[in-house]
Protein backbone atom coordinates (compact mmCIF):
# COMPACT_ATOMS: atom_id res chain seq x y z
CA UNK A 1 0.00 0.00 0.00
CA UNK A 2 0.67 3.22 -1.03
CA UNK A 3 2.10 5.43 2.31
CA UNK A 4 0.19 8.67 2.68
CA UNK A 5 2.24 12.31 2.21
CA UNK A 6 1.39 13.85 5.33
CA UNK A 7 1.83 17.31 4.16
CA UNK A 8 -1.01 19.64 3.07
CA UNK A 9 -1.61 22.35 0.62
CA UNK A 10 -1.87 24.64 3.46
CA UNK A 11 1.08 23.42 5.24
CA UNK A 12 3.18 24.14 2.09
CA UNK A 13 2.00 27.79 1.32
CA UNK A 14 2.95 28.31 5.08
CA UNK A 15 6.19 26.98 5.18
CA UNK A 16 7.20 28.70 1.70
CA UNK A 17 6.21 32.50 3.39
CA UNK A 18 9.34 31.94 5.94
CA UNK A 19 12.27 33.26 5.34
CA UNK A 20 15.91 31.78 5.31
CA UNK A 21 14.30 28.49 4.35
CA UNK A 22 14.29 26.26 1.40
CA UNK A 23 11.80 23.84 0.15
CA UNK A 24 13.22 20.42 -1.54
CA UNK A 25 10.59 18.08 -2.55
CA UNK A 26 11.72 16.62 -5.66
CA UNK A 27 11.22 12.75 -4.76
CA UNK A 28 15.27 11.63 -5.82
CA UNK A 29 16.20 14.57 -3.07
CA UNK A 30 13.43 13.29 -0.54
CA UNK A 31 14.68 10.10 -0.85
CA UNK A 32 18.52 11.04 -0.57
CA UNK A 33 17.63 13.18 2.14
CA UNK A 34 16.30 10.15 3.76
CA UNK A 35 19.10 7.70 4.13
CA UNK A 36 23.07 7.45 6.12
CA UNK A 37 25.16 4.82 6.11
CA UNK A 38 22.84 1.96 8.14
CA UNK A 39 23.73 -0.02 4.97
CA UNK A 40 26.40 -1.67 6.88
CA UNK A 41 24.10 -3.51 8.58
CA UNK A 42 22.12 -5.99 6.35
CA UNK A 43 19.29 -5.87 9.72
CA UNK A 44 18.64 -2.37 8.99
CA UNK A 45 18.79 -1.94 5.84
CA UNK A 46 15.84 -4.44 4.66
CA UNK A 47 14.32 -2.53 7.67
CA UNK A 48 14.69 1.38 6.62
CA UNK A 49 15.02 0.70 3.19
CA UNK A 50 11.76 2.04 2.26
CA UNK A 51 11.35 5.06 4.66
CA UNK A 52 11.26 8.05 3.13
CA UNK A 53 10.42 11.98 3.90
CA UNK A 54 7.24 13.80 2.51
CA UNK A 55 9.18 17.21 2.26
CA UNK A 56 12.84 17.88 2.99
CA UNK A 57 13.64 21.65 4.54
CA UNK A 58 16.98 23.26 4.71
CA UNK A 59 16.87 26.23 6.96
CA UNK A 60 19.79 28.76 7.44
CA UNK A 61 19.07 30.65 10.44
CA UNK A 62 17.65 29.86 14.80
CA UNK A 63 14.45 31.60 13.84
CA UNK A 64 13.31 29.72 10.42
CA UNK A 65 13.96 26.50 12.37
CA UNK A 66 11.79 27.90 15.47
CA UNK A 67 9.06 28.81 12.47
CA UNK A 68 9.45 25.00 11.14
CA UNK A 69 9.08 23.77 14.56
CA UNK A 70 6.27 26.04 15.35
CA UNK A 71 4.39 24.58 11.84
CA UNK A 72 4.98 20.86 12.79
CA UNK A 73 3.63 20.91 15.94
CA UNK A 74 0.74 22.82 14.75
CA UNK A 75 0.02 20.32 12.20
CA UNK A 76 1.37 17.28 13.89
CA UNK A 77 3.85 16.61 11.47
CA UNK A 78 7.18 14.60 12.10
CA UNK A 79 10.34 16.29 12.16
CA UNK A 80 13.47 14.51 11.86
CA UNK A 81 17.04 15.97 12.10
CA UNK A 82 19.76 16.03 10.01
CA UNK A 83 23.35 17.29 9.56
CA UNK A 84 25.22 15.12 6.89
CA UNK A 85 23.81 11.95 6.97
CA UNK A 86 27.19 9.82 7.56
CA UNK A 87 25.62 7.97 10.15
CA UNK A 88 25.20 4.38 10.71
CA UNK A 89 22.25 3.33 12.30
CA UNK A 90 19.45 4.76 10.55
CA UNK A 91 19.62 7.94 13.19
CA UNK A 92 18.45 10.72 10.94
CA UNK A 93 16.27 8.31 8.54
CA UNK A 94 12.39 9.12 9.33
CA UNK A 95 10.90 6.31 10.41
CA UNK A 96 7.26 7.53 9.48
CA UNK A 97 7.59 10.00 7.19
CA UNK A 98 6.80 14.02 7.61
CA UNK A 99 9.29 16.49 7.30
CA UNK A 100 13.37 16.18 7.20
CA UNK A 101 15.18 19.33 8.10
CA UNK A 102 18.91 19.64 7.19
CA UNK A 103 20.84 22.18 9.44
CA UNK A 104 24.10 22.10 7.45
CA UNK A 105 23.32 25.76 6.73
CA UNK A 106 23.31 26.79 10.46
CA UNK A 107 27.35 26.41 10.37
CA UNK A 108 29.03 29.59 12.08
CA UNK A 109 31.50 29.26 14.73
CA UNK A 110 30.21 32.27 17.15
CA UNK A 111 33.09 32.09 19.56
CA UNK A 112 36.32 30.89 20.91
CA UNK A 113 37.28 31.53 24.31
CA UNK A 114 40.84 32.76 24.39
CA UNK A 115 41.12 31.95 28.34
CA UNK A 116 39.37 28.29 28.01
CA UNK A 117 39.43 27.34 24.84
CA UNK A 118 35.74 26.19 24.78
CA UNK A 119 34.05 26.80 21.41
CA UNK A 120 30.74 27.82 20.52
CA UNK A 121 29.40 26.75 17.41
CA UNK A 122 26.19 26.26 15.37
CA UNK A 123 25.11 22.74 14.77
CA UNK A 124 25.31 22.06 10.98
CA UNK A 125 29.32 23.22 10.80
CA UNK A 126 31.35 20.25 9.52
CA UNK A 127 34.44 19.02 12.43
CA UNK A 128 36.83 19.47 9.59
CA UNK A 129 36.36 23.15 8.85
CA UNK A 130 35.68 23.46 12.61
CA UNK A 131 38.77 21.97 13.96
CA UNK A 132 41.12 23.94 11.31
CA UNK A 133 39.56 26.42 13.08
CA UNK A 134 40.57 25.66 16.46
CA UNK A 135 43.89 24.56 15.16
CA UNK A 136 44.35 28.28 14.15
CA UNK A 137 43.83 29.02 17.67
CA UNK A 138 45.82 26.44 19.54
CA UNK A 139 42.89 24.69 19.86
CA UNK A 140 41.57 21.30 18.70
CA UNK A 141 38.50 18.61 19.02
CA UNK A 142 38.91 16.26 21.72
CA UNK A 143 36.83 13.78 19.98
CA UNK A 144 36.87 13.42 16.01
CA UNK A 145 34.76 10.13 14.45
CA UNK A 146 36.61 8.68 11.08
CA UNK A 147 34.02 10.97 9.10
CA UNK A 148 35.56 14.09 10.32
CA UNK A 149 35.63 15.75 7.19
CA UNK A 150 32.06 15.10 6.14
CA UNK A 151 29.96 15.23 9.45
CA UNK A 152 28.84 17.78 11.39
CA UNK A 153 29.10 18.79 14.88
CA UNK A 154 25.59 18.40 15.77
CA UNK A 155 25.40 15.05 14.31
CA UNK A 156 27.90 13.71 15.79
CA UNK A 157 27.01 14.87 19.33
CA UNK A 158 23.36 13.52 18.71
CA UNK A 159 24.17 10.62 17.33
CA UNK A 160 28.09 9.85 17.40
CA UNK A 161 30.18 8.46 20.65
CA UNK A 162 33.67 8.29 20.25
CA UNK A 163 36.77 7.83 17.83
CA UNK A 164 39.59 9.54 17.31
CA UNK A 165 40.88 10.76 20.59
CA UNK A 166 38.92 8.21 22.80
CA UNK A 167 42.04 6.76 23.62
CA UNK A 168 42.77 9.67 25.73
CA UNK A 169 39.67 11.68 25.81
CA UNK A 170 37.02 8.64 26.35
CA UNK A 171 33.61 9.32 25.03
CA UNK A 172 31.34 12.04 23.64
CA UNK A 173 28.81 11.14 26.71
CA UNK A 174 31.55 11.60 29.33
CA UNK A 175 30.75 14.49 31.50
CA UNK A 176 33.50 17.53 30.80
CA UNK A 177 33.21 17.51 26.79
CA UNK A 178 29.81 19.05 26.24
CA UNK A 179 29.45 22.21 28.01
CA UNK A 180 26.19 23.70 26.71
CA UNK A 181 23.39 23.79 24.43
CA UNK A 182 21.26 26.17 22.19
CA UNK A 183 18.26 24.53 21.45
CA UNK A 184 14.70 25.04 19.60
CA UNK A 185 11.89 23.17 21.76
CA UNK A 186 8.74 21.51 20.39
CA UNK A 187 6.55 23.11 22.50
CA UNK A 188 3.00 25.02 21.61
CA UNK A 189 5.02 28.02 20.84
CA UNK A 190 8.68 27.07 20.25
CA UNK A 191 11.27 28.45 22.49
CA UNK A 192 14.97 29.14 22.13
CA UNK A 193 16.59 27.84 24.91
CA UNK A 194 20.21 28.52 26.81
CA UNK A 195 21.18 24.77 28.58
CA UNK A 196 24.07 24.19 31.18
CA UNK A 197 26.34 21.95 31.01
CA UNK A 198 24.15 19.39 33.68
CA UNK A 199 21.16 20.11 31.26
CA UNK A 200 22.46 19.68 27.74
CA UNK A 201 23.55 16.05 28.77
CA UNK A 202 20.10 14.41 28.21
CA UNK A 203 19.90 16.06 24.69
CA UNK A 204 23.83 14.30 24.19
CA UNK A 205 23.09 10.98 21.66
CA UNK A 206 19.78 11.42 22.03
CA UNK A 207 19.12 10.91 18.12
CA UNK A 208 17.41 14.33 17.81
CA UNK A 209 14.66 12.83 19.62
CA UNK A 210 14.36 15.52 22.56
CA UNK A 211 15.41 19.33 20.71
CA UNK A 212 16.60 20.88 18.47
CA UNK A 213 20.24 21.80 18.57
CA UNK A 214 21.11 25.07 16.96
CA UNK A 215 24.58 25.61 18.79
CA UNK A 216 26.94 23.79 20.86
CA UNK A 217 29.46 24.51 23.37
CA UNK A 218 32.29 22.41 23.91
CA UNK A 219 35.38 21.54 25.50
CA UNK A 220 38.73 21.61 23.58
CA UNK A 221 42.21 20.51 24.02
CA UNK A 222 45.56 22.31 22.90
CA UNK A 223 46.26 21.41 19.41
CA UNK A 224 49.36 18.80 18.78
CA UNK A 225 51.46 18.10 15.52
CA UNK A 226 50.32 14.77 15.55
CA UNK A 227 52.66 12.44 14.09
CA UNK A 228 51.70 9.17 12.21
CA UNK A 229 53.18 5.78 13.05
CA UNK A 230 52.72 2.58 11.96
CA UNK A 231 53.92 -0.47 13.72
CA UNK A 232 54.62 -4.23 12.44
CA UNK A 233 54.11 -6.89 14.61
CA UNK A 234 54.00 -10.78 13.16
CA UNK A 235 52.42 -12.57 16.85
CA UNK A 236 48.82 -11.37 17.39
CA UNK A 237 49.40 -11.91 21.32
CA UNK A 238 52.39 -9.51 21.03
CA UNK A 239 50.88 -6.82 18.77
CA UNK A 240 47.46 -6.41 21.41
CA UNK A 241 49.80 -6.37 24.28
CA UNK A 242 51.41 -3.43 22.66
CA UNK A 243 48.38 -1.72 21.87
CA UNK A 244 47.68 -1.74 25.44
CA UNK A 245 50.93 -0.41 26.39
CA UNK A 246 51.62 2.18 24.02
CA UNK A 247 47.97 3.34 25.08
CA UNK A 248 48.97 3.15 28.81
CA UNK A 249 52.16 5.06 28.48
CA UNK A 250 52.90 8.55 29.21
CA UNK A 251 52.82 9.53 26.21
CA UNK A 252 50.05 11.78 24.47
CA UNK A 253 48.00 9.81 21.68
CA UNK A 254 45.29 10.68 19.48
CA UNK A 255 44.70 7.39 18.04
CA UNK A 256 46.03 3.77 18.40
CA UNK A 257 44.38 0.67 16.45
CA UNK A 258 45.25 -2.03 15.58
CA UNK A 259 44.53 -3.81 12.49
CA UNK A 260 45.17 -7.68 12.29
CA UNK A 261 47.17 -8.67 9.24
CA UNK A 262 44.05 -10.13 6.94
CA UNK A 263 42.61 -6.64 6.96
CA UNK A 264 46.19 -5.07 6.55
CA UNK A 265 45.73 -6.88 3.32
CA UNK A 266 43.11 -5.58 2.05
CA UNK A 267 42.52 -1.69 2.41
CA UNK A 268 44.70 0.98 1.27
CA UNK A 269 48.11 1.00 1.99
CA UNK A 270 48.54 4.55 3.09
CA UNK A 271 50.19 3.67 6.05
CA UNK A 272 52.56 1.11 4.13
CA UNK A 273 52.28 -2.05 1.76
CA UNK A 274 51.17 -5.31 3.38
CA UNK A 275 53.83 -7.52 4.73
CA UNK A 276 52.35 -10.75 6.14
CA UNK A 277 52.11 -8.43 9.69
CA UNK A 278 49.85 -7.28 11.91
CA UNK A 279 49.60 -3.26 12.56
CA UNK A 280 49.19 -0.85 14.61
CA UNK A 281 48.45 2.49 13.54
CA UNK A 282 48.81 5.53 15.92
CA UNK A 283 48.51 8.85 16.18
CA UNK A 284 51.63 10.82 18.75
CA UNK A 285 52.59 13.71 19.80
CA UNK A 286 56.11 14.95 18.97
CA UNK A 287 57.65 14.52 22.20
CA UNK A 288 56.22 10.50 22.93
CA UNK A 289 57.92 9.01 19.62
CA UNK A 290 61.26 7.98 20.97
CA UNK A 291 59.38 6.45 23.30
CA UNK A 292 56.59 4.58 21.34
CA UNK A 293 59.75 3.40 19.31
CA UNK A 294 61.78 1.79 22.51
CA UNK A 295 58.25 0.02 23.18
CA UNK A 296 57.99 -1.30 19.89
CA UNK A 297 60.96 -2.27 19.73
CA UNK A 298 60.73 -4.43 23.06
CA UNK A 299 58.02 -5.48 21.78
CA UNK A 300 59.60 -7.62 18.98
CA UNK A 301 57.69 -5.06 16.57
CA UNK A 302 59.04 -3.07 13.78
CA UNK A 303 58.54 1.17 14.16
CA UNK A 304 57.68 3.09 11.37
CA UNK A 305 57.76 6.87 11.47
CA UNK A 306 55.07 8.14 8.72
CA UNK A 307 56.07 11.90 9.38
CA UNK A 308 53.52 14.74 10.11
CA UNK A 309 49.77 14.50 9.77
CA UNK A 310 48.86 15.92 6.46
CA UNK A 311 45.20 16.86 6.98
CA UNK A 312 44.37 17.79 3.66
CA UNK A 313 45.70 14.61 1.26
CA UNK A 314 42.15 12.93 2.79
CA UNK A 315 44.57 9.69 2.94
CA UNK A 316 45.77 9.66 6.96
CA UNK A 317 45.75 7.32 9.15
CA UNK A 318 42.06 8.42 10.44
CA UNK A 319 41.27 7.48 7.59
CA UNK A 320 42.12 3.75 7.81
CA UNK A 321 40.51 3.69 11.33
CA UNK A 322 37.04 3.66 13.61
CA UNK A 323 34.54 2.90 11.16
CA UNK A 324 36.91 3.57 7.71
CA UNK A 325 37.97 0.36 8.44
CA UNK A 326 34.45 -1.41 8.17
CA UNK A 327 33.98 0.88 5.08
CA UNK A 328 37.21 0.15 3.10
CA UNK A 329 37.16 -3.35 3.71
CA UNK A 330 33.04 -3.29 2.26
CA UNK A 331 34.14 -1.55 -0.81
CA UNK A 332 35.76 -4.72 -1.79
CA UNK A 333 33.10 -7.13 -0.15
CA UNK A 334 29.62 -5.90 0.55
CA UNK A 335 29.28 -9.73 2.68
CA UNK A 336 31.18 -7.88 5.37
CA UNK A 337 29.04 -5.84 7.88
CA UNK A 338 30.50 -5.27 11.84
CA UNK A 339 29.97 -5.43 15.70
CA UNK A 340 31.29 -2.53 18.21
CA UNK A 341 32.45 -4.02 21.99
CA UNK A 342 33.99 -2.89 24.74
CA UNK A 343 36.32 -6.01 25.23
CA UNK A 344 36.72 -7.68 28.88
CA UNK A 345 40.20 -6.99 30.39
CA UNK A 346 41.03 -10.39 29.26
CA UNK A 347 41.02 -9.23 25.60
CA UNK A 348 43.00 -11.90 24.18
CA UNK A 349 41.46 -14.56 26.28
CA UNK A 350 37.65 -13.22 24.74
CA UNK A 351 39.06 -12.85 21.19
CA UNK A 352 40.76 -16.20 21.33
CA UNK A 353 37.30 -17.72 22.40
CA UNK A 354 35.65 -16.24 19.60
CA UNK A 355 37.84 -17.23 16.95
CA UNK A 356 37.40 -21.00 18.04
CA UNK A 357 34.15 -20.78 16.97
CA UNK A 358 33.82 -17.98 13.88
CA UNK A 359 37.09 -18.39 12.54
CA UNK A 360 37.50 -16.18 9.26
CA UNK A 361 34.01 -15.40 10.00
CA UNK A 362 35.94 -12.38 12.06
CA UNK A 363 38.47 -10.43 11.25
CA UNK A 364 39.74 -8.27 14.15
CA UNK A 365 40.07 -4.14 14.56
CA UNK A 366 40.62 -3.07 17.75
CA UNK A 367 41.19 0.89 19.16
CA UNK A 368 42.38 1.60 22.57
CA UNK A 369 39.89 3.88 24.43
CA UNK A 370 39.75 5.17 27.52
CA UNK A 371 36.17 4.03 29.32
CA UNK A 372 35.73 5.84 33.19
CA UNK A 373 38.66 6.65 33.32
CA UNK A 374 40.71 3.39 32.75
CA UNK A 375 42.34 2.36 29.85
CA UNK A 376 40.58 -0.32 27.86
CA UNK A 377 40.59 -1.80 24.54
CA UNK A 378 37.35 -1.66 22.04
CA UNK A 379 36.78 -4.02 19.18
CA UNK A 380 35.10 -3.10 15.68
CA UNK A 381 35.51 -6.47 13.86
CA UNK A 382 34.52 -6.96 10.57
CA UNK A 383 31.79 -9.60 10.77
CA UNK A 384 30.85 -11.99 7.95
CA UNK A 385 27.57 -11.57 7.40
CA UNK A 386 25.74 -15.21 7.25
CA UNK A 387 22.18 -14.20 8.19
CA UNK A 388 20.25 -12.89 11.67
CA UNK A 389 20.33 -15.87 13.60
CA UNK A 390 24.21 -16.17 13.29
CA UNK A 391 24.65 -12.55 13.75
CA UNK A 392 22.64 -12.95 17.13
CA UNK A 393 24.60 -16.18 17.95
CA UNK A 394 27.72 -13.99 17.64
CA UNK A 395 26.27 -11.74 19.66
CA UNK A 396 25.46 -14.23 22.27
CA UNK A 397 29.02 -15.63 22.27
CA UNK A 398 30.92 -12.09 22.42
CA UNK A 399 28.37 -11.30 25.85
CA UNK A 400 29.16 -14.66 26.95
CA UNK A 401 33.50 -13.59 27.24
CA UNK A 402 32.37 -10.19 29.31
CA UNK A 403 32.40 -8.19 26.30
CA UNK A 404 29.78 -5.28 26.09
CA UNK A 405 27.99 -5.02 23.15
CA UNK A 406 26.88 -1.43 21.37
CA UNK A 407 24.90 -3.09 18.82
CA UNK A 408 24.88 -1.56 15.29
CA UNK A 409 22.12 -3.61 13.96
CA UNK A 410 19.41 -1.62 15.93
CA UNK A 411 17.33 1.40 15.61
CA UNK A 412 16.50 2.85 18.95
CA UNK A 413 18.92 4.86 21.50
CA UNK A 414 18.47 2.01 23.92
CA UNK A 415 19.27 -0.83 21.91
CA UNK A 416 22.48 0.47 20.48
CA UNK A 417 23.77 1.49 23.82
CA UNK A 418 23.65 -0.51 27.08
CA UNK A 419 19.72 -1.41 26.73
CA UNK A 420 18.52 0.37 29.51
CA UNK A 421 16.26 3.98 29.19
CA UNK A 422 17.33 6.76 30.28
CA UNK A 423 15.31 8.68 32.18
CA UNK A 424 16.57 11.81 31.85
CA UNK A 425 16.53 12.20 28.13
CA UNK A 426 12.81 10.82 28.26
CA UNK A 427 11.76 13.51 30.99
CA UNK A 428 13.89 16.19 28.01
CA UNK A 429 11.31 15.31 25.98
CA UNK A 430 8.10 15.05 27.65
CA UNK A 431 9.67 19.04 28.49
CA UNK A 432 10.17 19.79 24.86
CA UNK A 433 8.40 17.62 22.99
CA UNK A 434 5.51 17.19 24.74
CA UNK A 435 3.56 15.58 21.40
CA UNK A 436 6.41 13.36 20.19
CA UNK A 437 7.18 15.18 16.92
CA UNK A 438 10.61 14.84 16.81
CA UNK A 439 12.13 11.56 15.21
CA UNK A 440 9.39 9.12 16.08
CA UNK A 441 10.25 5.47 17.10
CA UNK A 442 13.87 6.16 18.54
CA UNK A 443 13.89 6.91 21.64
CA UNK A 444 12.34 3.22 22.97
CA UNK A 445 11.73 4.88 26.33
CA UNK A 446 9.39 7.34 25.04
CA UNK A 447 7.58 4.93 22.47
CA UNK A 448 6.85 2.51 25.51
CA UNK A 449 5.25 4.75 27.66
CA UNK A 450 3.64 6.83 25.74
P1 LIG B 1 23.56 12.67 11.01
O1 LIG B 1 23.84 11.28 10.54
O2 LIG B 1 22.97 13.59 10.02
O3 LIG B 1 22.65 12.64 12.30
C1 LIG B 1 22.97 11.85 13.40
C2 LIG B 1 21.87 12.02 14.46
O4 LIG B 1 21.91 13.32 14.97
C3 LIG B 1 20.45 11.84 13.91
O5 LIG B 1 19.67 11.18 14.86
C4 LIG B 1 19.94 13.25 13.72
O6 LIG B 1 18.55 13.32 13.83
C5 LIG B 1 20.64 13.95 14.86
N1 LIG B 1 20.88 15.37 14.61
C6 LIG B 1 21.55 15.93 13.57
N2 LIG B 1 21.57 17.26 13.72
C7 LIG B 1 20.91 17.55 14.86
C8 LIG B 1 20.58 18.76 15.54
N3 LIG B 1 20.96 19.93 15.06
N4 LIG B 1 19.87 18.68 16.69
C9 LIG B 1 19.49 17.48 17.20
N5 LIG B 1 19.76 16.31 16.59
C10 LIG B 1 20.47 16.34 15.44
N6 LIG B 1 30.64 7.67 14.53
C11 LIG B 1 31.41 7.81 15.62
O7 LIG B 1 30.90 8.13 16.70
N7 LIG B 1 32.77 7.59 15.57
C12 LIG B 1 33.39 7.23 14.42
O8 LIG B 1 34.61 7.12 14.39
C13 LIG B 1 32.58 7.05 13.25
N8 LIG B 1 33.15 6.65 12.08
C14 LIG B 1 32.34 6.48 10.98
C15 LIG B 1 32.92 6.05 9.77
C16 LIG B 1 32.12 5.83 8.66
C17 LIG B 1 32.75 5.37 7.37
C18 LIG B 1 30.73 6.10 8.73
C19 LIG B 1 29.85 5.91 7.52
C20 LIG B 1 30.16 6.54 9.91
C21 LIG B 1 30.96 6.73 11.05
N9 LIG B 1 30.40 7.17 12.25
C22 LIG B 1 31.19 7.30 13.35
C23 LIG B 1 29.00 7.56 12.31
C24 LIG B 1 28.77 9.06 11.94
O9 LIG B 1 29.64 9.46 10.91
C25 LIG B 1 29.00 9.98 13.07
O10 LIG B 1 28.25 9.64 14.16
C26 LIG B 1 28.76 11.44 12.68
O11 LIG B 1 29.30 12.26 13.61
C27 LIG B 1 27.30 11.82 12.44
O12 LIG B 1 27.26 13.18 12.02
P2 LIG B 1 26.25 13.66 10.91
O13 LIG B 1 26.37 15.13 10.79
O14 LIG B 1 26.42 12.90 9.66
O15 LIG B 1 24.88 13.29 11.62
Amino acid sequence: MMKKNLISADLVRQLSCISNLQIIDLPSDRARFSRDFYDYSPVLKSKLDECCADLVVRPSSTEAVALVAGLCRRYDIPLTLRGAGTGNYGQCVPLVGGIVMVMSELRKIRAIDSVTGAVTVESGCLLGELDMKLVASGRQLRILPSTWRSASIGGFVAGGSGGIGSVRWGFLRDPGHLLGLEIITLEEEPQKLQLDGAASEALNHAYGTNGIITSLTLATAPAVDWHEVAIDCSDWSKAVALLKCCSEAAVDLHLCSLLERRIVESIPTWSGKPNGNHRLLLLVSPDGLTTIERLAIAGDASFELLGPENLRSGNGLRELTWNHTTLHMRSLDRQWTYLQMLLPDTELEAINALNSRWGDDLLWHLEAVRSQGVQRVAALPLVRWRGIDLLEALIGDCRKTGAVIFNPHVITVEDGGLGIVDGDQVEAKKRFDPKGILNPGKLKGWSETF
